[in-house]
């Protein structure tokens, strides 16, 4: 039933207030909607009673009842319990199973693809990766993600559970219809990347930029689970946001919302990638850092690192962190200074949006607490105070698989959450 659920439904939303009208003429759409009102409730207050489910859908007893009962008979939630009585009998609990579905989720990086399988509390059940360092063509490459998904399905049980494939990807993706627009370093042009993979296996496909997937990661979950409002920043070979407004991912009107590493924070600064001066991508991503270390070093700077490497050309990330932890002098300031610079982005972000949390999340997150200190002084004295005291400003626990863990949630959004313009049959 959930094949109603198709491409152009959204786009009657452009008639507003006649949304509803539409959606009401469709009974069967209605319903499953409130399967998938009931699946959020039951997942978001997991254990839960049917009344508890009543009262917060504000569905009636009798369509709750009906729908619980096709999800029990279809294994997506079982009765696990009772609850605590409010005088009558003791109210039996619902929990979703949570290995009832099971997604795809792959991470296309620049030298390298992650794949996994995960279950609806976001374990990882399989984990596999392929490099496909120095390959750019896109049919060689996309017969990579091809190749991984499939050995990702052929193992175990797991296939006739899995509802879908989601790809996180860098560069502009249009969502909506599943095309790589352009992604600077494998130099794509609109590239229908879900359609080629659709092709191959019998699942929707979604794909999504992936700082975008690693917020909705975040937001499943990561530190930002069921909030509303807030900022997931990635900080890796380039800079990038994912902002979640009120309980839904931002994409802008074509698809580019977030591109916080084009903002400019020095009007001297080095020259971007963009064709720019000064970006914050140019001063604080990671090759940023890195080169900002090298320049210094080559002026002559005092610096434990001058004994760590053989040569400057040795010098990476790691490099510099590792320097800075232990107190190293000039890796300090390179980070305090990249901390600031991205402090003024963030500040600019906090002013505009207003969010709960920012997190913090890519490979700038081994740095520790150097960076983060230093960018929650300088949102302090520039963001305006009331937005700056609400907010908190902390690092990603995702780890380095955050981007496909978010890629495989991507499915579950369609699964769990109403007004999802693609769509994923679970089999009901
Ligand atoms: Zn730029």
């Amino acid at each position: 039933m959930f094949a109603y659920i198709k491409g152009n439904f959204i786009t009657n939303r452009k008639k507003g207030g006649e949304e509803m009208n539409y959606l009401s003429g469709n009974l069967e759409l209605m319903h499953e909607l409130n399967t998938k009102q009931i699946l959020r409730v039951i997942r978001q207050f997991n254990p839960i009673s049917r009344s508890e489910i009543v009262e917060k859908t504000n569905l009636t007893a009798a369509t709750v009842s009906r729908i619980v009962s096709k999800l029990i008979e279809f294994n997506l939630v079982t009765e696990t319990g009772y609850g605590e009585s409010s005088g009558g009998r003791k109210p039996i609990l619902l929990e979703l199973n949570p290995g009832a579905v099971l997604t795809v989720g792959i991470d296309l990086e620049i030298d390298e693809i992650k794949g996994l399988i995960i279950d609806l509390n976001g374990r990882v059940l399989l984990e596999d990766n392929l490099s496909i360092k120095g390959e750019r063509e896109q049919d060689h490459i996309i017969n990579r993600v091809i190749e991984i998904i499939k050995k990702l399905l052929s193992k175990k049980d797991y296939r006739s559970r899995v509802t879908g494939i989601g790809i996180g990807m860098h560069g502009l993706v249009d969502y909506a219809r599943g095309i790589s627009i352009f992604p600077p370093a494998f130099g794509w042009r609109d590239i229908p990347v879900a359609d080629m993979i659709k092709k191959e296996f019998d699942l929707p496909v979604i794909i999504e930029n992936n700082v975008r997937a690693l917020t909705l990661a975040e937001n499943w979950f990561g530190m930002a689970k069921d909030l509303n409002n807030f900022i997931c920043l990635k900080v890796g070979s380039g800079i990038g946001s994912g902002i979640f407004t009120d309980g839904k991912l931002y994409r802008g009107a074509s698809n580019s919302a977030g591109e916080i590493g084009h903002t400019m924070v020095d009007e001297d600064g080095p020259l971007c990638s963009c064709g720019n001066y000064g970006c914050l991508e140019s001063m604080a991503s990671i090759p940023a850092i890195v080169k900002r270390t090298v320049k210094a070093l080559k002026q002559g700077a005092d610096s434990k690192i001058n004994s760590m490497v053989n040569n400057l050309k040795e010098i990476n990330e790691e490099t510099v962190f590792l320097a800075a932890k232990q107190g190293d002098q000039l890796a300090g300031q390179v980070l305090q200074d990249t901390g600031r610079y991205l402090g003024i982005g963030i500040a600019n972000l906090i002013n505009i949006l207003n969010p709960e949390v920012v997190i913090i999340g890519g490979d700038i997150v081994l740095a520790g607490d150097i960076i983060l200190e230093s960018m929650r002084s300088t949102v302090h004295n520039r963001a305006l105070s009331y937005p700056a005291e609400h907010v908190k400003i902390i690092n990603s626990r995702m780890g380095k698989e955050g981007v496909a863990i978010g890629a495989a949630a991507l499915i579950l959004e369609s699964v769990f959450n109403i007004g999802h313009n693609i769509n994923v049959d679970i089999g009901l």
